[in-house]
Order: structure tokens, then sequence, then C-alpha cells
């Protein structure tokens, strides 16, 4: 492939687009790659499309080498799908909603797990047919509440979506497993610099779930590393144990309140010094108490896990609101809710004391209640100030505290999630009943993951990590095209640059001529420099004496090669 700047659709700017706060939106528009249409939505222009398709193309390829079979649906999606699952109020003000002229509900489709569910139960029915994996690349729509960052965090952007469908557990850990290879490779491939985090399982509500972090300051997620071992997790889920083990982790007994009736404050302070400072210093995540304890009523009420998050919401909304159910119809006021699990703002909010063991975050322990036992109880437990209107800021992990496997201390950086893996289990095959018909006759219920990459938030994470105050600087694998040949003058020059081009596209290199007239060769290594490709070759003046000069972007190096040779150089 020849482009030629001469014609090709991109304009340069030398001045920073007005709204751009980070250098991926800033560089991306001021080289013409993208333009702003609407809030978070962008218009990729020719050079940015040939990055987008190129990192398409490699994610394309990792999943069909694990098997994964490549489908296609509509964004636009039947709304009782997503309420048959609960998700149209899960994701609430987030989901771009729409009715059809007979007045039928539609959605803008943010991610596809009800439509694949659907899918495989129209066409499987027996064991036999399974495992398979289904995946596509497409666009999402999410309102999202702060659109920021240009493609890093759109309304309306690709992303590709895997889901796993298997007979059992151990079917799924395999799928989910190869999925994980097959990020590992795609990131690799992409020349981004991640870590791969614990994360909490989001509005998805699985158990296992991790995240592709590429560290960046543009990033808007925060995750600790281990100084000394190689725990890493997102903020938000740092007790979730790391990646599933060989063997399975022990958890120590459930801790549950066998207090007749309702906990007293006293009891769970008490309780909570005991943990705090009862002369443990050893502990690692396994130790990770087995449940939360919440008093709703006259019954107290286990709910799930705090290591993994696995809280059963639809447990909590029927103790709490059995006639109605109509508990957590706003989410906007329950962030903690959004993200799948019931964290202290929410406990305290529906006035529900509970009790969470320190360690899920390293040391804080939360108890809650609106008088004055209750915030005396919080500044003895917590060393941490009761806010004054009944709710208590979620805990952050600082710097230094101890990690939850070794206790070595923690790091805190920040990251852009490029990918997303989960293990979704029984959720979705529950809500429509997709079953396989066993050997025996009897129906299997099937269990699901779900893989996420941001196809078009890669192209940005990409940049973050890769450019410098004079442009773009892209990787060879996801380049619009390898070479950028440059002639400094007319006549000899310009004919050599024409025909190095050429040859260079003959060879199957694609290369971007900048054949544009009377410009200075100040601004064509300005505009090279910005566009960003990784070798450039300029025709100059030594052409006289047989050279040309080869540079490269991403290191800077600069050789002058004799021009017989240069094509067979490069390529
Ligand atoms: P975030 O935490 O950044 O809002 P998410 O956890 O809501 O992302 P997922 O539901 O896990 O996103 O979707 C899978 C992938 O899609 C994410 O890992 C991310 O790379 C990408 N993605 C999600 N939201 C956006 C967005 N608004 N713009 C661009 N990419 C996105
Ligand atoms: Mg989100
Ligand atoms: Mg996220
Ligand atoms: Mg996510």
């Amino acid at each position: 492939m020849l482009l030629r700047l001469s014609n090709l659709f991109v304009r340069t700017l030398r001045e920073d687009p007005a709204e751009a706060e980070v250098p991926s939106h800033r560089l991306l528009v001021r080289a013409g790659y993208v333009r702003r249409v609407a809030p978070g939505g962008y218009a990729w222009l020719p050079l940015g499309k040939l990055v987008l398709d190129r990192v398409a193309a490699i994610v394309r390829e990792e999943m069909n080498a694990i098997g994964a079979q490549e489908v296609s649906f509509p964004s636009l999606l039947p709304q009782e799908r997503y309420e048959a699952t609960g998700r149209l109020r899960d994701y609430g003000p987030d989901l771009f909603r729409l009715k059809d002229r007979r007045g039928a509900g539609y959605v803008l489709g943010p991610t596809h797990e009800e439509l694949f569910t659907l899918l495989v139960k129209d066409l499987y029915a027996s064991y036999r047919d399974y495992p398979v994996t289904l995946y596509q690349i497409g666009t999402k729509f999410r309102d999202e509440a702060r659109p920021r960052g240009g493609l890093l965090r759109g309304r309306e952007f690709l992303m590709k979506d895997a889901y796993s469908f298997d007979l059992d557990d151990e079917g799924l850990r395999r799928a989910y497993a190869a999925q994980r290879e097959a990020y590992i490779r795609v990131f690799d491939r992409l020349g981004l610099d991640y870590t791969i985090v614990a994360a909490m399982a989001g509005a998805m509500g699985g158990s296992a779930s991790e995240e592709f972090l590429a560290p960046s300051p543009a990033g808007e997620d925060t995750y600790v590393a281990c100084t000394a071992c190689d725990y890493a997790a997102n903020t938000e889920a740092v007790a979730t144990p790391a990646p599933p083990a060989a063997t399975d982790v022990e958890h120590p007994a459930s801790t549950v309140f066998d207090t007749p009736g309702t906990p007293t404050i006293d009891s769970l302070v008490e309780y909570a010094n005991s943990v705090a400072t009862g002369g443990r210093t050893d502990w690692t995540a396994a130790d990770t108490l087995k449940n939360v304890v919440l008093q709703v009523g006259d019954e107290p009420l286990v709910i799930g896990l705090p290591g993994d998050r696995d809280v059963d919401l639809k447990r909590v909304e029927a103790a709490l609101y059995p006639a109605t159910g109509e508990l957590f119809d706003d989410f906007s006021s329950y962030p903690d809710l959004v993200r799948g699990y019931i964290g202290p703002q929410v406990l305290a909010k529906l006035g529900i004391r509970y009790l969470v063991d320190p360690r899920v975050v390293p040391a804080t322990a939360w108890v809650t209640g609106a008088n004055e036992q209750g915030k005396h109880a919080i500044n003895v437990v917590c060393g941490r100030d009761f806010v004054p209107d009944g709710t208590i800021e979620a805990a952050e992990v600082r710097a230094g505290d101890p990690c939850p496997n070794c206790a070595a201390p923690l790091e805190i950086r920040r990251g852009i999630e490029v990918g997303h893996i989960f293990q979704l289990g029984r959720r979705f095959a529950d809500a429509f009943g997709l079953d396989a018909l066993g050997p025996d006759g009897q129906p299997v219920r099937v269990t699901m993951g779900s893989y996420g990459i941001g196809v078009s938030r890669v192209v940005a994470a990409i940049v973050e990590q890769h450019h410098d105050e004079r442009g773009l600087n892209w990787p060879v694998s996801v380049a619009p095209c390898q070479v950028h040949v440059i002639a400094t003058g007319k006549g000899e020059q310009a004919e050599t640059a024409s025909r190095l081009a050429s040859e260079l596209t003959s060879r199957g290199i694609d290369v971007l001529l900048d054949d544009r007239p009377g410009l200075s060769a100040g601004v064509r290594f300005a505009d090279a420099e910005l566009l960003g490709m990784p070798v450039v070759v300029v025709v100059g003046r030594r052409l006289a004496e047989g050279y040309v000069e080869l540079r490269s972007r991403i290191d800077g190096s600069r050789s002058d090669v004799p021009v017989g040779g240069v094509v067979d150089l490069i390529s």
C-alpha cells in the first residue's frame, strides 16, 4: 500500500485542540488520525482507521488461534433481554435506551452476554455441542457519566467481546485460561506494557476476574502492586486472592454472628478489635473472612465473601423489600452497587449494620451505625473519622500497606483498563435456562465466561505509552505504514523518493510518501515526527553522493545508507 500525502485525507495541526486533556487525545487529533463528532464520539480518518484495523486484526488472529469463532450482532437490541437478567437496572443511566415507532423498548448494546446466551440456546441442545467460544468485534454504546480522554472513554467505542460456554467448572477454567493466554499474546504484539491485576466483577457479577491494565498516568484505574511478590490488584479488589492457584485456597471457617437477634455494636466492635489487634501479623489473602454479616430485621443475613465480591444482591434486595423488590431503582445514588458489590457507603445509606474483616482492605475495618456508639466504634476500630452524614468513605489502600500475600509494602499505580476477563458462571444461563442435554438424558446447566478488549481504547493506550513531545511513535505492528519517505528537494530527489516508495511497496511494505509540493524540509520532518511511522527515509542533498538517510522514529537513531541498498535494508 502506498499512501501519498499530496492527496491523503489528513490535515496536521500545529496547535493542541483546546478540549484535549491527555497526550493520546491531543496527538491523535493533531496528527489527523481522529476527529471529534459528538461527546464521546470520534470519526476515524484514514491513518487512524488503519491503526484501528491493525489492532482489530491482531485481536482477531489471536481469537481464531484459540478456536474462538467470529460472529456479529446488531447494536440495536430488544430491551426485554436485558430486563430478564436485571441488567437494565444494573447498568442504569449508562444504558442508551430508545423506543421504536410502535413504542417497543430497545437498548444500544453496552455488552452482549444476553444475546450470545440466547443464540447458543437457540442452536445448541446436546452436551456433544459443547464447549464453544464465540466472539465479535463491534461497536458498543455506554452513556458514560464522564466521557474523557478522547478514545480512552467514549460513549460509542469498539470492543472485542468473547463468550465461552462450557458444561462444567473445569471447562470454564480452561476456556478462561485460553483467553488469558491469547490476551497476553495480543498485548505483547501490540507493544503495550501491561499488568494483569485481580479485579472485581463489576456489573457482570461473577467470581474469578482479571483486568489487563496498561500503566499510564492517563489511566482511570488505580491498582496496587507488591514490591516483593507478583501480587497485583485493582484497588477496588485488593483482597481478591491472586489468580486461582493450582490448589484451592482454603478459607478459614465462616465467621457468622450467632448472637441471637441483632448483634450489638459492642459485639461488632469487640470482634473487629479482636481481628484488628488480635496479635496476628501473618495474615494472607487466604485468611480473608468467609462472610460479611448483615443484620436485616430480626435475622442475621450472610451475604457472600468480601474476598471475591460474590455478594448476592438478590438476597439482600428480597430481604429488605420482600414485597416490591424495588430497592435499587436509582443506581446513580448507589455507585458501589453499579460495581457489583455492596460497599460501605451503600450499607450506610441503607442503615445496615455490618462488619467487614479488616484484612479485606489492609489495616481497615468498618463498622457503621448512625449512633454515638457507632461513631466511637469506627474511631476505635478504624482510626478514621465518622463522616457527619452517617456514611463512611470507602477506605483507601495506601502506598506502603502490607501485601495480602506476603506483607511486603504495596505500591500504588495508575493504569488504563485495556482488557477484562471474567468467569461468569451460570448467572446468564440461569436467567435464560440454557441447558445441554447430558449423556444420561438429564439437563446440564451451562457455565459461561466473558472476555473484553477495548479495541479503540487500545489505540489511545498505545499512544499514551509511545509518544514524545513531537508526536506519535507507533510500534511496527500497528503503524499505519512502516515507512515514511521524504524528499527534501524537487527533481532527482523527488523522483528517487517516489521510486523508493514504489519499490518498498512492491515488497509488501506499506509506505507513506511525502510528495506534497513546495514545503520546507523542516515542515516535512515535523510532520513525519508527528505522524509517527517507525522508519523515515530522507532523500536529501547527499543523494548526489549516492546516499539517503535512514531515521528510526522508535529510537531516534540516524544513518546514511547507499541509495541502492536502502530497500533491501528495510525489507
Ligand atoms: P471502565 O472501568 O474503564 O469503565 P469497564 O470495566 O466498564 O471499563 P468492561 O465492561 O470490562 O469495561 O468492558 C470491556 C473493555 O471495554 C474494557 O476493559 C475497556 O477496555 C473497554 N471499554 C469499556 N468502556 C469503554 C469506553 N467507555 N470507551 C472505550 N473503551 C471502553
Ligand atoms: Mg465502565
Ligand atoms: Mg473497569
Ligand atoms: Mg471491566
